[in-house]
Formats: structure tokens, C-alpha cells, sequence
């Protein structure tokens, strides 16, 4: 066979393989070994194709080793997040503070008071570190943090109810998500279920009759993911606070959420707030750290000394325990508070309070780098992570209509920028949402709607 035409002489040798410039830059990130032995194995498989069909695939080798090292990228990364849901679950909830972000940064450097007493010298707790700041923000006599709000239901019911009835209507037996179950929980715990009321409507009347000497709590569940509206009725927190106390119960209030702050002024319904769940009488109140608080993934339990104190010496806490850098954060967006500085720092207030007309110039802006595909239209921006459901901020939104490649293609296209870009769709049209994307974004969004939407692109195709 003349060499011009060998299809094997035209495979390049590993060293010109690993030379090429879409190839060596890689060796820094994933090292040398992990490059030759990609590139060995491409080699390979061009080899046996040229076997089989007499000529290799059309695709340059060193292409091919390029798109096989990206599977050595971390698999978690940063994304942008356009879907206009400001506590998205399956995009990682809250984005931090810059303080928060320090004060992580600040602990994880180096070593720190972790669990070491600096005035004494001496062994000291972590649980420390976050109790009184949760009472001074919450009203509350202590707190804890642990792991996630889950956690944080599952030790309260462990170290408070086990072998013991908990009183809970049957309207809040709810599913989180995830498969996470008020129910299974409770088993989980070693509590007794005892359900009360009905789907619709539970009065006092029914916790009241159902209370035994057996009994140790009655629970509360917000319905965070789902509204019930027609005829329905609840019973009130400092009503189920009076029968507790009357009985000698306990009174368990999981908020889910937990607004720190009122979301009226925002033109949501009102969230439950913990201060009011304190004030009521709730004797535990749960709480995540990474929904509208705003902080590191945790859940945080406030209320009584003793019920906190009986949670920290459960074994189950130090399972659940909370890392140096969780603590932290979770002290440092817990300050935002503290200082009344919440709204302007912790980006989760920031976003549901930016006023609509800056929205909008920014939704026109994304836009205008559609061409022709681009318009703006009105919409509605999700709190989401299991708060005020059906609620929304009036938003604006960048919407691309019917791109010709479709939907699915365009927004996948966003996908695999860098960062990706992730929108939703809503009838064949693409929408995004600027409300949930930093500014310092912005160009990064206009740059891949411009190739997205340019001929060529998914839209263009
Ligand atoms: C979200 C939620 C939880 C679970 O909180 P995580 O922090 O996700 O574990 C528990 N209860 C309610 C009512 C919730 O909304």
C-alpha cells in the first residue's frame, strides 16, 4: 500500500498525539499518565476501526482525547442558574454572602476553636459556637445545628419522643421531596404516629382527644411544598402551645424553611417566620440553614434549654454534626441578621427584592442578543426550596420563541457553556429568568444566546 494512502501511517504517533495543542494544555489539570493513557486507548480504537472499515473515523485523535479527558473534570460544578426559582434544590439552594464565603474560607485554611475553649485552655463544644447567636436572632433560649433540617427533625424526635406518642394532623403527613416522609421519619425515630383530624381540616378539639399518658409532642408541619385552599382549617400554633403546656407536652413546630425575615413587603404571602413560632409557645422549631435563611446547607432546631440540651447529648448529634466550615457560614449569614443587613448581603434576599424595572432592563439586554429570536415578557420568579408555593415575584423574562432547532436543543446548547447556563421551557418557548442570575453574569448569558441563537447554532441549524 502507497504511504500517502495507508490509513494507519495517518494516525499520529502518542508523542505527536500528546504534543498537539488541543491536547498538551490538558496535562497541567489531569496530569501526564492520565493523557497517555487516553491517548493510547483512542489510538487503539482508531486502530481496530481502520480493521474493520478500512479507514479511521473522520474525527481528528486528538479531538477525541480532548472530549475523553472532560469526563476527568469534578463532576459537580458551578452553573448559572436562569430558571427564575430562587431556592432551587437541584441546583444547590442558597448562594452565600460574600461574608459567609470568607468566613468559611477563613476557618478552612487553617486550624481554628473548633471544639477548643480559648479562654480556659481547655476542651470545648461545637454546638458552642452558633447557640447564643440562634437565640439572640430567633428569641429563642438556645439552638443547634445540624446536618439538614431532615436531621434536625429526625434528632428532635430521637431525643425527645422515642417509645412515645407524637400527636400530628393528618394534614401535614407530608412528603418534603426526595422521598423524604413526615411518617417515615417518625418511625425512623422510634416515635409513635398518631394521627389526628383529617386531609382538609384538623381542629384543637381533635389533638386534644387524642392525647394519651403515653404521649410526648405534638407536632407541627408546615405544608411547604403545597397549598390546600377551599375548606380547610388548621389549628392554630399558640392553641397547640396552650394544650402542650396544659398536658405537659412537648410543642414540635417544623417550619421547613423558616423565614428569618417578613416576605410580605415583597408581594409574597406571608412565610412563617421563627420569631413568631418562638413567641407562640413552640418548645422545638425547625429550620433549614440553606432555604430562605440563606446560609450552608444545615438544620437548625431552636427552643427551650432543656429540649436543646437533651437534642446536643443524643448520639444521633454527633452523626449529624455540622463541619468547622458549615459552622462558619452558618454564623456569618446568621450575622446578617443580627446586623439587619440581610436583604442588601444574603443573595437570596437580594434576588427576591431586586425592583422589576432593573430586571426587565436586564431581560432586554439578553434579549437583544437573540436578534431576532429574542423578546421580553412578563412571568413570575419562584421562591422554591419548599417556600410559599403557587407564590411567585413578578419578574421579567428573555424568552426565545420556538427556536427552529427546538426548545430542547437550544436549551441544551445553554447547557454546555461555561458555566452552564440552565433555563426552562414553557410552550416551546425558552425562558430566562434574570432575577436568579448574579449581574456579573450577564455577559456570560448574552455571549451563549448569541452563539446559541447565531446560524449555525442549535436555533440556526
Ligand atoms: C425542606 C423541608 C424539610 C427538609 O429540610 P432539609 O434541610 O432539606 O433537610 C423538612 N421539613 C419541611 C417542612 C421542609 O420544607
Amino acid at each position: 500500500m502507497p504511504e500517502a494512502t495507508n490509513p494507519y501511517r495517518a494516525l499520529p504517533a502518542i508523542d505527536r498525539l500528546l504534543a498537539d495543542e488541543r491536547v498538551a494544555p490538558l496535562a497541567e489539570r489531569h496530569g501526564h499518565e492520565a493523557l497517555v493513557r487516553i491517548s493510547r486507548a483512542v489510538l487503539d480504537e482508531y486502530r481496530a476501526e481502520i480493521d474493520r472499515a478500512g479507514e479511521a473515523p473522520s474525527r481528528p485523535p486528538a479531538e477525541t482525547v480532548a472530549d475523553r479527558a472532560k469526563a476527568l473534570e469534578p463532576s459537580l460544578r458551578r452553573v448559572i442558574n436562569a430558571t427564575g426559582v430562587v431556592i432551587h434544590t437541584n441546583l444547590g439552594r442558597a448562594p452565600l454572602s460574600a461574608a459567609t464565603i470568607e468566613a468559611m474560607a477563613a476557618v478552612s485554611e487553617g486550624y481554628s476553636n473548633l471544639e477548643f475553649d480559648l479562654d480556659s485552655g481547655e476542651r470545648g463544644s461545637r454546638f458552642s459556637h452558633l447557640s447564643e447567636l440562634l437565640s439572640r436572632v430567633t428569641g429563642a433560649e438556645a439552638g443547634i445545628a445540624v446536618n439538614n433540617n431532615a436531621a434536625a427533625l429526625l434528632l428532635a424526635l430521637s431525643a425527645l419522643c422515642a417509645g412515645r406518642d407524637v400527636v400530628i394532623s393528618r394534614g401535614q403527613l407530608v412528603e418534603i421531596g426526595g422521598g423524604f416522609r413526615i411518617p417515615d421519619v417518625m418511625r425512623q425515630s422510634g416515635a409513635r404516629l398518631v394521627e389526628v383530624g383529617t386531609t382538609n381540616r384538623t381542629y384543637l378539639r381533635d389533638y386534644a382527644e387524642a392525647i394519651t399518658d403515653d404521649a410526648a409532642a405534638l407536632l407541627r408541619v408546615h405544608a411547604s411544598n403545597f397549598r390546600v385552599v377551599g375548606f380547610a382549617e388548621a389549628a392554630p400554633l399558640d392553641g397547640l402551645a396552650a394544650l402542650a403546656r396544659e398536658h405537659g407536652l412537648l410543642l414540635i413546630d417544623d417550619l421547613g424553611s423558616g423565614a428569618l425575615l417578613d416576605t410580605r413587603p415583597y408581594g409574597l404571602a406571608a412565610e412563617p417566620m421563627v420569631q413568631d413560632s418562638v413567641a407562640a409557645g413552640a418548645d422545638v422549631t425547625l429550620f433549614s440553614g440553606d432555604k430562605l435563611l440563606g446560609g450552608p446547607q444545615a438544620g437548625i432546631a431552636v427552643g427551650s434549654a432543656d429540649a436543646i440540651a437533651a437534642m446536643q447529648r443524643h448520639p444521633l448529634a454527633r452523626a449529624m454534626r455540622l463541619d468547622k466550615a458549615a459552622i462558619a457560614g452558618l454564623a456569618a449569614a446568621l450575622e446578617h441578621y443580627a446586623r439587619g443587613d440581610a436583604t442588601e448581603a444574603i443573595p437570596v434576599w437580594r434576588m427576591i427584592a431586586a425592583p422589576l424595572d432593573r430586571v426587565r432592563r436586564r431581560a432586554r439586554r439578553w434579549a437583544r442578543a437573540c436578534g431576532e429570536l429574542g423578546d421580553v415578557v412578563d412571568g413570575r420568579s419562584m421562591v422554591g426550596g419548599g417556600s410559599l408555593p403557587g407564590e411567585g415575584v413578578e419578574t421579567a423574562l428573555c424568552a426565545v420563541a420556538e427556536p427552529p432547532g427546538g426548545a430542547d436543543a437550544f436549551t441544551s446548547a445553554l447547557r454546555t457553556a461555561d458555566p452552564p447556563i440552565v433555563a426552562r421551557i414553557e410552550h416551546d418557548h425558552v425562558l430566562l429568568d434574570p432575577r436568579t442570575v448574579d449581574p456579573s453574569d450577564d455577559r456570560r448569558i448574552e455571549e451563549a444566546l448569541r452563539d446559541a441563537c447565531a446560524p449555525g447554532g442549535p436555533a440556526g441549524r
